[in-house]
């Protein structure tokens, strides 16, 4: 369920910047996921489609999805990288100083990149 409260937070989100550029119609969004966030995209949609079938500035809209790599910040020399690494971290070495002691930067669990308008 808690694709439903996320998927609230999208639509207040987009009426918010359908009404600040005045916009007509919504075509498609594009999300990031954080690599760590489970969320599932498909749910997502469902809700989307749930909860803008009446709303003609919304409704149909393309919803496409993009799961980030894990975001790390070297403790040493403060370097932001992304990792292939899955949740193991302890092997990762700082593409700067060499040194294996990153942290998982923490980043929101989903995030609107771009809005498509007619
Ligand atoms: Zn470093």
């Amino acid at each position: 369920m808690h694709e439903y409260s996320i998927t609230c937070s999208i639509l207040e989100i987009l009426e918010k910047i359908i009404k600040e550029k005045n916009l007509k119609k919504i075509k498609k969004v594009k999300f990031e996921l954080s690599k760590l966030a489970s969320i599932e995209p498909q749910s997502i949609k469902f809700y989307f489609d749930f909860l803008t079938a009446e709303n003609q500035r919304l409704k149909g809209a393309i919803l496409k999805f993009k799961k980030n790599k894990l975001k790390l910040a070297c403790s040493k020399c403060g370097k932001i990288f992304e990792s292939n690494a899955e949740f193991d971290i302890s092997n990762v070495k700082c593409p700067a100083c060499r040194i294996k002691n990153a942290q998982v930067r923490e980043e929101d669990d989903i995030r609107i990149v771009s809005v498509e308008t007619d």
